[in-house]
């Protein structure tokens, strides 16, 4: 089979690997899509090392059918269509015995610890397979896993009916959240993002109002908008200046979430004194536990518009070009896709 294999930071070799076989309990899946991820991006230029064990093939966003599974498994059978939970938590650590398997200490993550989606194949354990129905596209099934973050995300943030939101940034992250919030009865729904695309995207899609970082004083538009502040502000951006200034702009009682990813050394000042006032909340929200069951059934419901989100489809051959393409086009794709039959 061909597979793209990272073999350290800024190298990533396409080349021909045998069909793994599955052992007891594995399935092996025959890949029709898989997600180009923010994390796949730093992990190739070096900035994420924690738990990366190449030479390994990257890929956690993935979706397929299953094509042969190994001895003992019942729960999928040959055909099904699939999309994979790529977290495997250690099931020994104090988080996993707490019931945080998002925390884990030593997880061994498909398309970090072990070969994850970029090539034809996949062997996954079949435990960690949802399966869809037949008629969800490979565009639905590589979301499976980034909405499950989201809905976490979402159960954590605790949205209130009758507030007002608004969301950092609007990539895939920032978009998915666009659907949640935008579907739930809120009085405002602000998104913030600098791309022009991506506003367009987020207003047609579900926000309220769209504001340019770039180009508008973020922090006056929204007093205009809700004078007393926001309930709730999720960052979906990882942009350490774009968490600083909206801080400030949380509404007494509100909630701030930490939800993108910021760069490791990133630093930011906070105000404690006024937040202590308004007595808000900063919290944060890792992965998903137990919420791919839920993203499976928002997904085959057709209540997440991923014919939208997915702009993009891309070769195997391409996947160096896609992570290029990933910083600096990010005014013509949002998430791109990986066929690796194309
Ligand atoms: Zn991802
Ligand atoms: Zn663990």
């Amino acid at each position: 089979m061909k597979a793209a294999i990272f073999t350290g930071p800024g190298r990533i070799t396409l080349d021909e690997k045998p069909v793994p076989d599955p052992g007891p309990g594995q399935a092996l899946v025959r890949l029709s899509g898989c997600g180009v991820c923010g994390t796949d991006v730093h992990i190739f230029h070096g900035d994420l090392t924690e738990g990366i064990t190449p030479p390994v093939v990257l890929g956690h966003e993935i979706a397929g059918l299953v094509e042969r599974v190994g001895p003992g498994v019942d729960n999928v059978r040959v055909g099904d269509n699939v999309a994979v939970d790529p977290l495997i938590a250690c099931g020994r650590c104090e988080d996993c015995h707490a019931g945080r398997p998002n925390l884990c200490r030593r997880p061994t993550t498909v398309g970090y610890a072990v070969d994850g989606g970029f090539a034809q194949y996949a062997c996954v354990p079949a435990t960690h397979l949802y399966k869809l129905k037949p008629s969800v596209p490979p565009k639905g099934g590589i979301l499976v896993e980034t909405l499950a973050c989201v809905l976490h995300g979402y159960d954590r943030l605790g949205f209130q009916a009758g507030c007002s939101a608004m969301i950092l940034g609007a990539g895939t992250v920032g978009l998915l959240w666009n659907q949640l919030l935008g579907r739930s009865p809120r009085t405002l729904l602000i998104q913030s993002e600098p791309v022009a695309f991506r506003r367009k995207l987020a207003g047609e899609l579900g926000a309220d109002v769209v504001i340019d970082p770039g180009g508008e004083d973020v922090a006056a538009r929204v007093g205009e908008l809700a004078p007393d502040g926001i309930d709730y502000i999720v960052d979906a951006s990882g942009n350490p200046d774009a968490l600083a200034q909206a801080i400030p702009l949380v509404k007494r009682h509100g909630t701030f979430m930490i939800f993108g990813v910021c760069p490791k050394q990133a630093k930011i000042s906070i105000n404690p004194h006024d937040i202590y006032q308004a007595e808000a909340k900063i919290i944060a929200s890792k992965m998903p536990p137990l919420t791919l069951g839920r993203s499976v059934e928002l997904i085959e419901a057709g209540l997440i518009d991923y014919e939208r989100i997915v702009t993009t489809t891309l070769s195997l051959e391409s996947l160096p070009e896609a992570v290029g393409l990933f910083e600096q086009a990010r005014d013509r794709h949002v998430k791109m896709m990986i066929d690796p039959w194309e």
